[in-house]
């Protein structure tokens, strides 16, 4: 692939977030890039959250779409990490400085030059496209390799929601004998409650959803609690939890969870709702509890991450959809119907597919 080429994706245009099919180009091979043709690619809250402007103006036309699996159909004339035919993954960024003390320790996520997968500005003014696309040109050093135990479809999300709960659950030290909470069982929340089970976890979920509750035991929670049900159902969890990984997209009071955590208790923020948290000092004083956040993960624990989850027989609960329905699924995601993930099935973007359905 010596010259750029065009490619199908969906695009939002405006703060409604609503997508449509358009053109786009992909460059020409750089020496190290490799072109990977998509085959699947989940729908995460944050491409909702920036189609539709909600953590400032989009760049649109935006293309959406940051957990990509697909097949390496080209590669450039120095690359060794992939062969043509072989699956391969790009997550939420796609390059960074290489050369900073966060590339150099492995946190390249946290570099002050992070290319992420769209709404980047390139030097030349351009912005990045994503993966609601038929293919995408990447350096291979940013690409992940797709352990053959994981099926695509399952595992696209792994690249977002996955990396997203097992990085913070090794930086801030959960360990098998500790009790957490998740907040949230969406996307993010059920691939927390996958990954602690592997662990070993107890872990107890804390959701608005009481039609989750099933759910939530069978994708291995040790107990379920519904917070806005009874007082009683949240007074029996007082005081018991070492961790809470808060994953809720919407604005919320966390604070409100703080009297279910032990002393010592550690809040994660992943979740992203566009209001502040309020923080009653006392609430942290009296337990001494620490509240931290974290962004998605460094390309090496990435790559951890999917191991892991090959060793432990772990990919996301996906609905598999056509792109014809994305905008039908962010509706469903902003309601919380989503049973965990979807994954966009992207052979069904092509010249001749319809047009994106209205919601
Ligand atoms: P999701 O699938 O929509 O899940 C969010 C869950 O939050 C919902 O399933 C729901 O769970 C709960 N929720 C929704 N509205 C709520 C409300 N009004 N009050 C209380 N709970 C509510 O979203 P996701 O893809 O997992 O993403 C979750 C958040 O993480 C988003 O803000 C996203 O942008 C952010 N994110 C952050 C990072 C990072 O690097 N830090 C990476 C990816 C995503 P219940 O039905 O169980 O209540
Ligand atoms: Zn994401
Ligand atoms: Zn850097």
């Amino acid at each position: 692939m010596s010259a750029s080429q065009q490619v199908f994706a969906l695009a939002a245009h405006d703060a409604s977030g609503a997508v449509s099919k358009i053109q786009i180009e992909r460059r020409a091979l750089g020496e190290h890039d490799i072109f990977i043709r998509t085959t699947h690619c989940g729908i995460c809250h944050s491409d909702i959250h920036q189609a539709r402007s909600e953590w400032g103006p989009a760049p649109y036309p935006l293309v959406p779409g940051h957990e990509i699996v697909g097949v390496v159909e080209a590669v450039g004339s120095a690359v060794s990490k992939f062969t043509i035919g072989q699956r391969a993954g790009v997550g939420c960024f796609t390059d960074s400085c290489r050369s900073c003390r966060n590339c150099g320790v492995g946190d390249d996520h946290l570099c002050p030059s992070t290319a992420f997968t769209y709404g980047y500005r390139y030097p030349d003014g351009s912005f990045a496209h994503g993966g609601y696309s038929q293919g995408i040109v990447v350096d291979q050093r940013y690409a992940l390799s797709i352990p053959e135990q994981l099926a695509s479809a399952g595992a696209a999300p792994l690249l977002c929601a996955g990396i997203t709960v097992y990085s913070p659950i090794k930086h801030y030290g959960v360990r098998s004998h500790h009790r957490v909470g998740v907040l949230g069982l969406g996307g993010l929340g059920h691939m927390a409650v996958k990954i602690l089970g592997a662990m070993g976890c107890h872990v107890t979920v804390l959701s608005t959803s009481p039609s989750k509750r099933d759910e939530a035991l069978a994708l291995g929670a040790s107990q379920f609690v519904l917070t806005n049900g009874s007082a009683d159902e949240l007074k029996a969890v007082e005081n018991s939890l070492d961790y809470i990984i808060d994953t809720v997209s919407a604005d919320h009071d966390v604070m409100t969870y703080a009297a279910l955590l032990r002393h010592n208790a550690t809040i994660i923020v992943v979740g992203v709702p566009s209001k502040p948290f309020v923080i009653p000092p006392f609430a942290l004083i009296m337990k001494r509890i620490k509240i931290g956040g974290s962004l998605i993960g460094g390309i090496a624990e990435t790559q951890e991450m999917l191991d892991f989850c090959a060793r432990h027989g772990i990919t996301a609960d996906v609905e598999v959809i056509p792109a014809s329905y994305v905008n039908k699924a962010f509706e469903r995601v902003l309601k919380s119907d989503v049973h965990y993930r979807f994954c966009i099935d992207m052979s069904t973007l092509t010249a001749e597919s319809p047009e994106v359905e209205t919601a």
